[in-house]
């Protein structure tokens, strides 16, 4: 039997072995997957795990990585807390902006 070194999930990231596994992941994979796809190269620095892992160590230590950078890795994680979509998101699937009030609406006219 081995040693339950690590029964609680929420030191697994902190562990040695956890951060090691996480810059092993970052040195062979440098850019976020997910702005790749989207055509951009963005350093990644988060180590995200493609399957919730639970409670398990084990599972933590061997379901796959991929690298993300810190903006595509918070939705995810938001929307892993949260279980709905962390931001407003308008008719036209864009995130609503409250940081710009009384900013200007530019928005061609299109007919009404
Ligand atoms: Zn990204």
């Amino acid at each position: 039997m081995t040693k339950a070194c690590y029964s609680d999930p929420k030191k697994f990231h902190t562990s040695k072995a956890g951060r090691h596994r996480a810059k092993l992941q970052l040195s062979a994979h440098p850019t976020c997957l997910w702005c790749e796809q989207e055509g951009h190269t963005v350093q990644a620095t988060v180590a995200h795990h493609i399957e919730p892992f639970g409670d398990s160590w084990f599972l933590f230590m061997t379901i796959p990585l991929i690298s993300l950078c810190v903006p595509h890795h918070n939705r995810t994680a938001q929307q892993h807390e949260r279980g709905r979509q962390p931001q407003e998101i308008d008719a036209d699937g864009y995130v609503v902006s409250k940081q710009n009030p009384g900013g200007a609406v530019r928005k061609k006219k299109t007919g009404t």
